[in-house]
């Protein structure tokens, strides 16, 4: 990254908005790339180092739902998405796209430079403060009062020990070691079961839900292990 500044990549059809946000975070300190469909901007959002994406809902090519699926999948930077209409907002919420947060046009530039320097300062406490409990002692994960043990093979949550099968252990380890992460089901069975391919996916939603009995305190409403509905799961940091 060029002189130590943050790179944002806006994904927006209309040029005249994404030079206006451009200008904006230009003058805020931050690179900036545009893309202007969503084919090119998935594209550059998997193959290059960003620190946040600021996503246009309605594109040409696939859309801004898609992209920020198909971005989710693989990274964890924030996404700020856009749209002129306010009732995509329940949309993005409801349907758990990953998307860090909304922002309805027309915004006002400084609403934008705003909000992308707080979800920036947010992803790098999460990460950093993420990093440093993994790296204290490398051999347990320590997240909001779960304690994974990986040398004992042992959960505890709030210091009370929960007993796991060894692939309930095997998964919730797998995905707490990867925080903010999306996996699909497919991508969990291939991690955890794959030398002994017996079963399905299936497989997967009854360990999470066994996981859940086990660690959370009201297993409908989870604090650990979050569902993206209609792609997979992901442990909330
Ligand atoms: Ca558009």
């Amino acid at each position: 990254m060029e002189s130590g500044k943050q790179t944002i990549l806006i994904i927006e059809d209309e040029e005249a908005i994404a030079e206006l946000e451009r200008d904006y975070l230009e003058q805020a300190g931050y690179l900036v790339k545009i893309a202007n469909d969503g084919d090119s901007g998935a594209e550059r959002a998997l193959a290059g180092d960003f620190s946040l994406i600021i996503l246009d809902l309605m594109l040409p090519g696939i859309d801004g739902f898609e992209v920020c699926r198909m971005v989710r999948e693989k990274k964890d930077i924030p996404i700020l998405m856009v749209s002129a209409k306010k009732e995509d907002y329940d949309k993005v919420r409801g349907l758990g796209f990953g998307a860090d947060d909304y922002i309805t046009k027309p915004f006002s530039p400084s609403e934008l430079t705003a909000r992308v320097k707080a979800h920036l300062a947010r992803y790098e406490r999460l990460t950093g403060s993420a990093m440093q409990e993994m790296s204290r002692k490398n051999r347990t994960v320590e997240i909001r009062g779960l304690c994974i043990d990986k040398d004992a093979r042992r959960v505890y949550v709030n210091g009370e020990e929960k007993i796991m099968t060894n692939k309930e252990f095997d998964l919730l380890t797998y995905l707490a070691e990867r925080p903010n992460r999306v996996f699909t089901k497919d991508d969990l069975f291939r991690a955890i079961w794959a030398m002994e391919a017996v079963g399905d996916t299936a497989t997967v939603t009854v360990h999470i839900k066994k996981i859940r009995e086990k660690i959370e305190i009201n297993s409908s409403d989870p604090q650990y292990i979050e569902t993206i509905w209609g792609v997979g799961y992901r442990f909330k940091l």
